[in-house]
């Protein structure tokens, strides 16, 4: 029997199935000098009633082992005895500080089936006559199915019969599903564009790492050659692991960066679906913003988030500068800057992790990405612009932002 022994008069523990709870339970070294078997058992039983109770302890999910871990401060990641790291809160590997649900949910985004469902929900429209997806093309509202259906993409009528233009359909703006659709799509590509541009700069993130821990090892085999003792070199691979563990979190930053809630005045005019980048009145068809969508003020919450992701950049890139392309005892002699950069790159991560940890941004971190970004992304080059610019400002792209077509003749008429 598992169960802690209760000595309390007229306690009975064995009438539940739970055991005893007065905590008047036989004292350890009572267990230990008569029944030293069972004592495995009794701190098992002891730790999961501790766990159900307080919650705050978890067992360690590495292979074989049995230990029990507290988490001590706000960090969720747990580092057992056996070696194994793990989140204190839902036990996979370790992700602090993004929280679960956010490190979940940008996993999943990653998935190679949900990008490309949400691909469909921005760029194609079934069929109205075989349901097959059919890919919008741009702004042209021409659409034409495999099964040999031609109509328009928004009043759906049979395209021989519709009577107006490839750009401008008559019907859209009292079509409310069509509009609704519009505005759906809109936000798929810019939920689509923005977790791209994210993923890519956690590439770039990614690929300074493998660089840095290839120099790192190339660098080790180098200095067994060299006269010098190791503790002339020791500051360059300290200050090589504080480079890495800065990029590391910078991977976690820019999670955090993706849910992190918008500050821009952004908003989509009800009435025609066109998506002014401020102002209360709509730029295309002049309607007045809905009360509903208006935003106030700077967000100098993220503010300060970003500009703490910009110290990390700075500190990081510049370290990285010290090191590539030189040689070891080049570095060697650039001692003092280096040993700056690197306590940069230290203070950048405790302080930004020590602050989400604490709790300072959780308010900020949202569930789902924040629809207004603090740009837009070009469809066709997938370069980020300002909301001030209609137009893709990338050299010869001059993409229209809705439907990512050069001169657009739906968003601009007079083209
Ligand atoms: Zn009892
Ligand atoms: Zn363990
Ligand atoms: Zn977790
Ligand atoms: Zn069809
Ligand atoms: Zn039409
Ligand atoms: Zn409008
Ligand atoms: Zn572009
Ligand atoms: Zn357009």
């Amino acid at each position: 029997c598992p169960y802690v022994v209760c000595t309390k008069k007229g306690c009975n523990p064995h009438k539940s199935d739970k055991g005893c709870f007065c905590e008047e339970a036989i004292p350890r070294e009572m267990y230990e000098k008569f029944v030293p078997d069972k004592i495995d058992k009794l701190d098992k039983y002891i730790a999961w009633m501790y766990a159900l109770d307080k919650g705050d302890i978890v067992k360690c999910p590495g292979k074989d082992c049995e230990l029990w871990l507290k988490q001590t401060d706000n960090s969720t990641r747990a580092t057992c005895l056996c070696g194994h790291t793990f989140c204190f809160y839902c036990q996979k590997e370790p992700h602090n500080p993004v929280p679960c649900k956010q490190w979940e949910d940008f996993k999943d985004r990653g998935n190679e089936k949900n990008l490309e469902s949400l691909w469909l929900k921005s760029s194609t429209l079934p069929c109205p006559k075989c349901r097959a997806p059919i890919e919008k093309n741009r702004a042209c509202l021409h659409m034409t199915c495999i099964c040999g259906h031609e109509f328009c993409w928004a009043c759906k009528i049979t395209w021989s019969k519709v009577g107006h233009s490839y750009y401008n359909c008559p019907k859209f703006k009292k079509l409310e599903d069509a509009k609704q659709r519009d505005i759906e799509q809109q936000k798929a590509l810019r939920e689509l564009g923005k977790y791209k541009w994210y993923e890519r700069q956690m590439e770039i993130t990614k690929d300074d790492i493998k660089e840095m821990k290839d120099l790192k090892e190339k660098w080790e085999v180098e200095m067994q050659a060299k006269t010098k003792s190791y503790r002339d070199y020791a500051f360059i691979f300290e200050s090589i692991d504080a480079l890495l563990l800065a990029k590391e979190q910078m991977l976690n930053m820019s999670i955090i960066a993706f849910y992190f809630q918008g500050k821009n005045m952004s908003w989509t005019c009800k009435k025609c679906t066109f998506r002014n980048p401020s102002g209360e009145h709509c730029q295309m068809c002049s309607a007045k913003q809905a009360k509903s969508d208006r935003k106030t003020g700077v967000h100098s919450k993220k503010e300060m988030f970003e500009l703490q992701q910009k110290m990390g950049v700075d500190a990081t890139s510049k370290l990285i500068k010290m090191f590539e392309k030189k040689k070891l005892d080049d570095v060697l002699k650039n001692k003092k800057n280096v040993l700056t950069c690197a306590n940069a790159c230290r203070k950048f991560i405790t302080q930004l992790v020590e602050d989400i940890e604490s709790g300072a941004y959780t308010a900020y971190i949202l569930d789902r990405p924040d629809d207004s970004v603090s740009g837009w992304f070009c469809i066709r080059c997938d370069k980020m612009n300002k909301f001030s610019s209609t137009v893709c400002t990338s050299p010869g792209c001059d993409s229209c932002q809705v439907h990512g077509e050069p001169a657009c003749l739906r968003c601009n008429p007079k083209n």
